[in-house]
């Protein structure tokens, strides 16, 4: 009985290992997982590429299930998993959802929404973080089930267009650039290109207003370089990460909640006093790790090349 269990046990925790492994392929393109080199200290803590995509991601169970859904400031609200942020800005005339993350995740954010005491089917505008599957899978199922207005950057079509769930296309309602916003009852979101991750990657800003003080709310694009550097993608990351840092920060959120310490800041929650998403000192805190990872990639790639 006791061997039979373990046995059991042994074949479950394979079989998850090839789950999340078979997960992460879409989420990063990077199959083996990414290399324990070059590490870097920020802030008193040692990052890797490695630990870095496992930091963001966890393992298959936090990324499908739901994170306790809640409010962050004024009317924007998480309604993501453990580990892949979803966001919604909830108007009068509807509402506003940032990242369907995979496909099999929509009925978590479905329901986490519900779960707030909004109607999923309110959903009037789709915006997307970047390209990736983790992010942007479930585009099409959540404009089957909401019709909501799909919008993409130019710069990231090619690559939502090759990400096709069950053979569905994805579905592009208005295409943006650099600089453009989007509005819906009152509230206007404003898209930064911060090209590098993909070459569509967007920041999306937002002012909002809360005890009638200002705050300006910014939704990073995932600011992690790819394991191989190319020339083009050096130049989008170095213009990307001087961008970042001109942009009017209070409230940083993420497309993966380790990025700004979600859990931590939700536990702090029921505490009450200061909302503890309004972190204006470490709106850049990730920039500074990713941009140190960056350079330090640079100096292994350029030490490797031939001379
Ligand atoms: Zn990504």
């Amino acid at each position: 009985m006791k061997t039979k269990s373990l046995m059991t046990a042994s074949c479950l925790l394979g079989a998850s290992v090839l789950a999340a492994a078979a997960a992460l392929a879409p989420a990063s393109a990077q199959n083996p997982p990414p290399p324990d080199h070059p590490a870097v200290t920020v802030g008193g803590q040692t990052y890797t590429p490695r630990n870095i995509l496992s930091r963001n991601m966890g393992t298959l169970e936090d990324q499908q299930t739901a994170f306790a859904p809640h409010k962050i400031i004024g009317n924007i609200y998480y309604v993501g998993t453990r580990t892949l942020s979803s966001f919604l800005i909830v108007t009068p005339q509807g509402n506003i959802l940032i990242d369907s993350t995979f496909e099999r995740n929509v009925p978590v954010i479905a329901k986490s929404v519900a779960d707030l005491g909004f109607r999923f089917a309110d959903t009037k505008i789709l915006l997307g973080n970047h390209a990736h599957g983790d992010h942007q899978e479930g585009d099409a199922l959540v404009k089957q089930m909401t019709g909501a207005q799909v919008v993409a950057m130019q710069e990231d079509l090619p690559a939502l267009q090759a990400m096709k769930p069950g053979g569905k296309e994805h579905p592009v309602d208005r295409v943006i650039r650099d600089g453009d916003t989007v509005t819906l009852g009152g509230m206007t979101l404003t898209a930064h290109l911060t090209a590098g991750h993909t070459r569509g990657c967007t920041t999306w800003t937002m002012p909002i207003q809360e005890g009638g003080r200002n705050y300006n709310v910014v939704f990073f694009c995932s600011l992690r370089s790819p394991g191989t550097i190319a020339p083009a993608v050096a130049d989008e990351m170095n213009r990307t990460f001087r961008t970042v840092r001109t942009i009017p920060c209070d409230v940083p959120l993420g497309d993966h909640p380790a990025q700004y310490r979600m859990q931590a800041k939700h536990a702090r929650l029921a505490a009450g006093g200061a909302n503890p998403f309004v972190d204006p000192a470490n709106c850049f805190l990730e920039a500074d790790i990713q941009e140190a990872m960056f350079r330090a990639v640079l100096v292994e790639q350029q030490q490797a090349a031939p001379r």
